[in-house]
């Protein structure tokens, strides 16, 4: 079976969304995907990206200002973003204690949450971050 270029590019990149420890800027996602198609250009991650993000299997997370993405069907997760090495990881704990439908004095009916958790990553906490 012959698979074509474009159905490769877009299975390696949703792979490697899939299976990274958080969201990935466009310049990682390029730099691992070149693993295995040495050939890839920038504008097709961009382009991948974008028909990626149609077909709502990933969808981008906008942290500091940077646009990241990150594969869909993840559940409740927050992100961790390590100050010393800049890298984003998916937590599944849920530091925020809110039952859905809680209600804010002046009726703020609360529906969903975002959080961002800034700190070490394992690897900057033992010494060993780049
Ligand atoms: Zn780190
Ligand atoms: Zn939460």
């Amino acid at each position: 079976m012959t698979v074509s270029r474009s159905t490769r590019q877009r299975d390696v990149i949703s792979r490697l969304l899939e299976e990274a420890p958080g969201p990935l800027a466009v310049g990682d996602i390029h730099e691992r995907a070149r693993a295995e198609l040495p050939r890839l250009g920038i504008a097709t991650v961009y382009r991948t990206l974008k028909l990626l993000t149609e077909q709502r299997r990933i969808h981008p997370v906008l942290l500091d200002g940077e646009t990241l993405y990150e594969a869909t069907g993840k559940g409740h997760h927050h992100h961790f973003s390590c100050t010393r090495c800049g890298k984003v990881f998916t937590l599944h704990t849920c530091p925020v204690a809110l039952p859905s439908g809680t209600v804010y004095p002046g009726g703020f009916i609360v529906e969903a949450h975002e959080v961002t958790l800034y700190g070490q990553c394992p690897t900057c906490a033992e010494g060993q971050g780049v």
